[in-house]
């Protein structure tokens, strides 16, 4: 019973999902919302003899970036930091290499003003890595007013790995690749929508299923009627007409409900108000207007 009292009216319970609805469509990110697009890092060096290649899904592409496939050499910005924010910066470019990346550290200034750097001294591409003590952590850089020109940020142990090792004189070649497809709004909202349609329908599930088993006053006032009204019925006293009775004369009138004339054997019902017509007639249709269709009297009443 408690579950009757706390249930709202339909009306209200509509009204609440509509409301609902426009809050989760206005929390919609914007068109800007943009998918992620993850980065193949295909990177090969040589150690002694050995030749080392490694493939890992460990990057993604910039915002601003040119979904394409690069390749070349990796090199790093000369000088006593990593940064690449000053447009003097060179970068310790292979001489055997026809295609190269530059590798540059995150911070110091903003995204775009390092990769216009390296874009500047030739950089076919421009790998980014993040943060100390990020870890593996990246996500797509903003970096409106670049040059069209491929950047992907890779986490800082990816980074620091492959700055050691070039640092050691290694030389290590970069084939970067487009990954897969990420929109993780979309699987947060798409989550959301789920969740809030699961709810709804559980809702509604346990309003519809709870409600015909506690019908409202008004219902209940209809059956205690109907109930009444049938017992009254029973009451009321059937005749079978037989020969000489004068409801047979052909003057008498017929009954009112099916216009046919009463015969011998017919069972008729006989109100209070003395009116009769075939029990078959009248029985359905006191049942649903509960007076006599002639003179309109209640057998509630009488
Ligand atoms: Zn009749
Ligand atoms: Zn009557």
């Amino acid at each position: 019973m408690s579950l009757l009292r706390i249930t709202p009216s339909s009306h209200l319970v509509s009204s609440r999902l509509l409301r609902l609805s426009i809050f989760l469509l206005l929390s919609l990110p914007d068109s800007r919302g943009k998918a992620i697009w993850t980065a193949h890092l295909n990177i090969t060096f040589q150690v002694g003899n050995r030749i080392i290649s490694e493939l890992g899904e460990s990057g993604v592409y910039g915002n601003h970036s040119p979904l394409e496939r690069v390749s070349g050499a990796v090199a790093l910005p000369e000088g006593w930091n990593q940064n690449a924010c000053n447009p003097m910066t060179n970068f310790s470019r292979p001489e055997q290499a026809e295609s190269w990346l530059a590798l540059i550290e995150r911070g110091g200034c903003t995204f775009t003003r390092k990769i216009n750097v390296a874009a500047e001294k030739g950089a076919n591409g421009v790998i980014i890595y993040n943060y100390p003590g990020t870890g593996n952590k990246v996500f797509p850089m903003s970096h409106q007013g670049t040059e069209n020109i491929v950047a992907v940020m890779i986490g800082n142990l990816k980074g620091m790995e492959l700055l050691h090792l070039i640092q050691k004189g290694v030389y290590v070649t970069i084939i970067i690749e487009v990954g897969r497809m990420h929109m993780p709004w979309l699987s947060h909202y798409v989550i959301s929508l789920c969740t809030f349609l699961a709810a709804t329908v559980a809702y509604l599930f346990l309003y519809c299923a709870w409600r015909p088993r506690v019908p409202n006053s008004s219902t209940r006032r209809r059956r205690q009627i109907k109930a009444d009204v049938k017992k009254a019925i029973g009451q009321l006293q059937l005749r079978v007409l037989k020969e000489g009775d004068k409801e047979l004369d052909p003057n008498e009138d017929s009954c009112v409900i099916c216009f046919d004339i009463y015969k011998p054997q017919d069972v008729v019902r006989v109100l209070n108000c003395r009116h009769f017509f075939h029990k078959a007639c009248i029985d359905p249709w006191l049942l649903a207007n509960r007076t006599c269709p002639m003179c309109k009297c209640d057998i509630l009443k009488t």
